[in-house]
């Protein structure tokens, strides 16, 4: 990797670098990569965090420390982004902070900007007050928050509380001017400290507060990140599927209708249990995912398949939804017919229906009509049935 920053002053204006903490190694949001790498709906929460910056065009240069091992992640989080090469973090944050600030001491930037790439969901006005302040002449500007919940700690087994009077909660991006940052870190770079704020007080640079934002979490746990995809308002996909069966009637005594057996003077025709309803239903599930229709699945072509039960049908189709982390929204049935009666065995077939699927009997529907005797099924020649569902993909 090689410098790929063309150095740009804009007149008038300060000469600002970003440098983002993508260092951690932390797995504790789940995964088997580290959280800033992983995707925070359906975009890496590196490249949120960094996309958060792109709209300020005085910020000449980016830098990231990044862990080692982490290369290939990092090329594929910032894909087409104008970055200088990134630098390799160290043991603690403050000595991952000191190595891009030395890298990026060869650009001479008047103010820099350090963040956390583990807070993808930094606001533009946060950003500016912090630029703001640095401009109007602090050495620091740090966004801080109050704190709300009453503090804990216990100490030999006995509990106390801790006063909040007072205390605030830090956050990213905190600005400095270069220069006394860069200097701080080099005369304090042995102290154990977390934040960059801490080598500003340790220097006694002149310290401004900003206000924080609770929306700008820094993202630690699993659950840190399904509260961030919901602040960003998920990526969920909602999509419908339709499905239609119809099955001949022939002599017999029997009927499968949505998963009921039903007493009739006539059976279904059909390589399997020849339940339209279930038929339609799991083309219609089938459909909404894009995988094609039963018969491709379960070709009438197979003797495996003859006089199967149809249940097993739509459990495959409502698993390859549960594979592609789907969930079924509901589904609809019209069962069309003169014959036999729907009305007695509806509420069963809804029940049916809700426990193959594993849904709630809620989200199932079955319906009935007949076509006033017209058609084939007014001539009672057999029945057809329509289904349509909606499924949701992705997280809400
Ligand atoms: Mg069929």
């Amino acid at each position: 990797m090689t410098p790929r920053h063309l150095p740009r002053y804009l007149a008038g204006m300060s000469r600002i670098a970003l440098l983002i903490v993508a260092a951690g190694s932390g797995t504790r949001a789940g995964g088997d990569v580290p959280k800033q790498f992983q995707s925070l709906a359906g975009t890496s929460v590196l490249r949120r965090s960094l996309d958060a910056f792109a709209y300020r065009d005085d910020i000449a240069a980016t830098q990231i420390v990044i862990g080692s091992g982490h290369e290939d992640l990092f090329r594929k989080a910032t894909d087409g982004l104008k970055l200088l090469a990134p630098v390799a973090g160290a043991d603690t944050r403050s000595h991952s902070v000191f190595h891009g600030l030395q890298a990026l001491s060869v650009q001479k930037p008047d103010f820099v900007l350090i963040h956390d790439a583990a807070r993808p969901l930094i606001s533009r006005a946060l950003i500016d007050r912090v630029i703001a302040a640095l401009e109007n002449g602090a050495d620091a500007a740090i966004p801080l928050l109050p704190v709300a919940d009453t503090l804990k700690t216990r100490n030999e087994g006995q509990w106390k509380t801790v006063p909040r009077d007072g205390l605030l909660r830090a956050q990213t991006p905190q600005g400095f001017r270069f220069d006394a940052i860069l200097a701080a870190h080099r005369k304090f770079g042995h102290e154990s400290v977390t934040d960059d704020m801490a080598m500003a007080e340790l220097a006694g640079l002149k310290i401004e507060a900003v206000a924080g934002e609770e929306r700008n979490l820094k993202i630690t746990t699993q659950d840190d990140m399904a509260f961030a995809e919901k602040l960003l308002g998920g990526n969920a996909e909602f999509r419908t599927g339709m499905g239609f069966d119809a099955h001949r009637f022939v002599a017999g005594d029997h009927v499968w209708l949505c998963g009921v057996k039903i007493a009739h003077d006539k059976t279904l025709e059909g390589h399997s249990d020849a339940d339209a309803g279930l038929h339609a239903l799991t083309d219609a599930l089938l459909g909404a995912i894009g995988a094609g229709d039963i018969g491709q699945h379960f070709p009438p072509t197979d003797p495996k398949w003859r006089g199967a039960n149809s249940a097993q049908f739509l459990e495959h189709a409502m698993s390859l939804l549960r594979e592609k982390g789907g969930a079924l929204i509901n589904a609809d049935v019209t069962l069309i017919c003169e014959k036999p009666k729907i009305g007695p065995h509806r509420e069963a077939m809804r029940a049916r229906v809700a426990e193959i699927l594993n849904v709630d009997a809620s989200r199932v529907s079955v319906k009935a009509t007949t076509t006033e005797g017209m058609g084939f099924t007014g001539r009672n020649e057999g029945l057809a049935a329509q289904a349509l569902v909606t499924v949701r993909l992705g997280t809400p």
